[in-house]
């Protein structure tokens, strides 16, 4: 039986959200046709994930283990994934489109002489390959792809799809690997984060995003407060990072992160359509800004027209006592 490969990101000892997306998208085409979905964990110690992953119910979920995949590089990697996908013999391979896949995703197709569609936002199965949906050029456009052969090489961006529990008795497979630290051209020094104790913002459930509304200080409490208590990640538009009021990694839009959280609430932003290409893929999008006709509420689900100095003080109000209720 033909096998659906998932890559499945590990950050950190957890799963990212995105890949159990993935594997809930394969795991229903697999069942739509008979085939068979199957997870692949590279990682240095794959064991503390495998538990939580036979909660979505791979057919086998494949590991590879070697201490040299502690950190991202590429070239252990890519020597991994080729080890898997000679050993699974799949006809697709999916990614969630992270930083980490789109380092290694042509490489990878290039090495099987396979192809490679990245960054989807749907696909399906065809009868010899894959076809999607790919937004372009700030998400104004939607093209089709499609691929042939076997097997292709797909990424997806997140939020396309939600996370489904499926019940099963995945099996656990070893794959053989071995890899000598005198290939490894590149070595990592040093890992520099922004800030450990920060809500990742690509796997934010909510994220609130500042935008040059946010004039000072006081501005930005209020945004810090509102994250606290929904426990959200902190994005801003690219007014505020570039004026230095957050760190240029809290960017979202075309040139910063893609988010695509449960719920995005955009306070001070205009919804231009740089920013937009960031989160556009928000299930409910909620907007404040004083000017009625921001083109964020062209797309927000819900929209507070005022000044977000007097909007945000009761509204968090309100919801600190909802959430002590
Ligand atoms: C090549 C390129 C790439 C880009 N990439 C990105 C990107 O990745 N991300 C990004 O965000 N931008 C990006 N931009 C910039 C983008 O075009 C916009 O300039 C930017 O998103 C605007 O940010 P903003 O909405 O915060 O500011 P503005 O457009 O100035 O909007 C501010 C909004 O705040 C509202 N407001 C003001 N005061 C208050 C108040 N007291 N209460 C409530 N509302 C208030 C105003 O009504 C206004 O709608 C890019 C631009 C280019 C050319």
């Amino acid at each position: 039986m033909s096998t659906l490969l998932t890559y499945i990101s590990v950050n950190d000892g957890k799963i990212k959200r995105s890949s159990l997306e993935v594997l809930s998208r394969c795991n229903e085409l697999a069942e739509e046709n008979g085939l068979s979905s199957a997870a692949l964990v590279v990682s240095d110690n794959p064991s503390e994930v495998t538990d939580e992953l036979k909660k979505f119910g791979p057919t086998i979920i494949y590991t590879i283990q070697n201490p040299v995949f502690k950190n991202h590089l590429n070239t252990p990697l890519l020597k991994a994934l080729s080890a898997a996908v000679d050993h699974v013999n799949p006809r697709l391979v999916a990614f969630a489109s992270t930083e980490g896949s789109k380092d290694i995703l042509g490489a990878l197709a290039a090495s099987k002489s396979a192809a490679a569609v990245p960054d989807v936002s749907e696909f399906d199965l065809t009868d010899n390959g894959v076809k999607g949906k790919r937004p372009v050029m700030a998400s104004k456009i939607i093209s089709s792809v499609e691929a042939s052969g076997s097997p292709v090489m797909i990424s997806v961006r997140s939020g396309s799809y939600d996370v489904a529990e499926k019940a099963g008795d995945s099996k656990v497979e070893a794959i053989d690997f071995s890899f000598s630290d005198a290939d490894l051209k590149i070595t990592l020094k040093e890992i520099i984060s922004a800030s450990s104790d920060r809500v990742d913002l690509s796997e934010a459930e909510v994220v609130i995003a500042a935008g040059r509304g946010v004039k000072d200080e006081e501005g930005r409490k209020l945004i810090s407060e509102l994250a606290s208590v929904l426990n959200a990640g902190i994005g801003a538009s690219r007014a505020l990072t570039e004026a230095g009021a957050y760190d240029p990694s809290l960017q979202i839009g075309q040139t910063g992160k893609v988010v695509s959280p449960q719920l995005y609430i955009g306070v001070g932003i205009s919804g231009a359509i740089q920013h937009v290409a960031g989160m556009a893929n928000s299930k409910v999008i909620v907007a404040i800004n004083k000017d009625p006709d921001a083109p964020i509420f062209d797309i927000a689900d819900y929209g507070i027209v005022g000044d977000l100095y007097k909007v945000l003080p009761p509204f968090i109000d309100e919801l600190k006592k909802v959430k002590s209720n």
